[in-house]
């Protein structure tokens, strides 16, 4: 059984309890709507951990586009289902008033890479991104903490937070999944329209392509696509694009 935690009160009494003492804890912060990709994080907290806990929030403060947090895809129902068949000991569900007991006074900025890539489209979202982090990691303290690769300047930025702070957790990096034509799983997925899906399969196949970034841009926009951006970084080429009201975000490894 999934032990559902709504009250961080409640939590803290069982993080502190004789039950967990000296046991490893895992922790996958999450916005909920899952995947096989948010399946796979926790797949791996699982074997790796004693107790593992899933945290679904989706963050007001990350967002930059009001439309965007209104149309993010919500299902609890089927989450909690996922979070038992896995056999999850705590999924911890919590408010924002709560969470944001501060009216979100105190924020954690990093001003130099947040300001890259998404960051440059995104304005504060990194911003938001690193305080739910904090935040939750001194809720949880868990051990290790599990991010995936199709978030890759997330990640980074994660763990360069964790560095800077000298914060006791293990980062742990999992690969990206992606539907079987290649598109990156992605909660947002759920809004495009079978039409869309089916033009969606373009980006991971472009942002492969053995072209320069700006003739894959080109390309993308003659199938309908707005380009934020198709940037190369560390071995790694970056891309975000519109289709319709979604936004995707995907990386490849060069
Ligand atoms: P989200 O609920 O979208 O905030 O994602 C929660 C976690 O799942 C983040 O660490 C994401 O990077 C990770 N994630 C989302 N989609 C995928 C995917 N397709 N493959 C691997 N990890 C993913």
């Amino acid at each position: 059984m999934t032990k559902v935690i709504k009250k961080i009160s409640e939590w803290k009494k069982i993080r502190n309890s004789e039950e967990l003492k000296n046991k490893t804890v895992g922790f996958v912060p999450t916005m909920g709507a899952f995947h096989q990709g948010h399946a796979s994080l926790i797949e791996r907290c699982l074997i790796e951990n004693n107790i593992s806990v899933v945290s679904i929030f989706v963050n007001p403060t990350q967002f930059n586009d009001p439309n965007d947090l209104r149309n993010y895809p919500r299902t609890l129902d089927s989450d909690l289902k996922l979070l038992e068949k896995m056999n999850v000991d705590y999924l911890l569900y919590p408010e924002y008033e709560e969470i944001y007991s501060d009216n979100y006074r105190y924020k954690i900025i990093e001003t130099d890479f947040s300001k890259k890539l998404c960051g440059a489209f995104r304005p504060k979202h990194f911003e938001g991104v690193l305080t739910i982090v904090l935040k939750l990691f001194n809720i949880v303290k868990p051990h290790k903490a599990y991010f995936g690769e199709k978030d890759y300047q997330q990640l980074k930025l994660i763990e360069g937070m964790c560095k800077a702070f000298f914060m006791d957790i293990e980062i742990v990096p999992c690969p990206i999944v992606r539907d079987e034509d290649g598109l990156a799983l992605s909660s947002r997925n759920l809004l495009l329209t079978n039409e869309e899906r089916k033009i969606a399969v373009n980006f991971p196949k472009l942002l492969k392509a053995r072209m320069p970034n700006e003739l894959i841009k080109e390309e993308l926009e003659k199938l309908g696509f707005k380009v934020d951006y198709i940037e190369n970084l560390e071995g790694r080429r970056f891309g975000a694009v519109h289709i319709g009201k979604v936004r995707l975000i995907d990386n490849v490894e060069l």
